[in-house]
């Protein structure tokens, strides 16, 4: 099983009783890790903080009147489909947030469990995402608390947070010391302005 072969979006649209809080062609039932850790930008609730109006449980308290932001997004775990039940964000403690690049895997984490994407099953997977030789998936990021970490499958690079809430990562392997090793850093967006505006977490 590789989670490439999971990221491709639903084949149909959802039933309504599919859809839960949100949509896509797992239903989010009482999820609620999206609102509680990513932003609702740029005036709307902070990232990191759960929403006033989500009920962990049992979903959002105003979904008839939920911001269009919120109804349109969706979790990877909703679409990807060798993700299994465990990986429902409200059980595994992270979400996959989709990212602009799709050969991007990020991986968000609730800040009150930092370490949950280290246990497993979990670990070992995101891990395999992250070499190149078994997956066609560029990089693989971890965000806590609005620190961005870069997975490599011998190490993993702290780049710390990020300057913009739309921040493009670079990595890959470099000659250094004469040994190619992994390296990763932030880039300019060169002037492009956000195109959505439900971001991941800011510092
Ligand atoms: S994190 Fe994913 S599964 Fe959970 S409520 Fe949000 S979209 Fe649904
Ligand atoms: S308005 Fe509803 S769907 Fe949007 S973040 Fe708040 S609880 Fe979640």
């Amino acid at each position: 099983m590789s989670f490439t072969d999971g990221f491709r979006p639903p084949a149909r649209e959802p039933t309504p009783e599919e859809v839960g809080v949100r949509g896509g062609s797992k239903a989010c039932g009482g999820c609620t890790l999206c609102c509680k850790v990513l932003g609702i930008g740029p005036n709307g609730k902070a990232p990191g903080v759960l929403c006033p109006h989500a009920a962990p449980g049992s979903g959002c308290g105003v979904h008839d009147h939920r911001p269009e932001v919120c109804a349109t997004y969706q979790c990877a775990w909703t679409w990807a489909e060798p993700l299994d039940p465990s990986w429902r964000p409200d059980r595994a403690g992270f979400l996959i947030n989709p990212r602009p690049d799709p050969a991007e895997v990020e991986v968000v984490v609730d800040p009150d469990q930092p370490d949950a994407w280290r246990r497993e099953p979990y670990a070992s997977q995101i891990k395999r995402w992250s070499d190149p030789r078994t997956v066609s998936i560029a990089r693989v990021l971890v965000r806590t608390n609005g620190r961005v970490m870069v997975l490599f499958p011998e190490t993993e690079i702290d780049l710390g947070l990020p300057n913009q809430p739309n921040f493009r990562v670079e990595s890959g392997y470099e000659m250094r010391d004469g040994r190619m090793q992994p390296f990763a850093r932030f880039t300019s967006l060169f002037g492009a302005t956000p195109s959505f505006s439900l971001t991941g977490p800011r510092p």
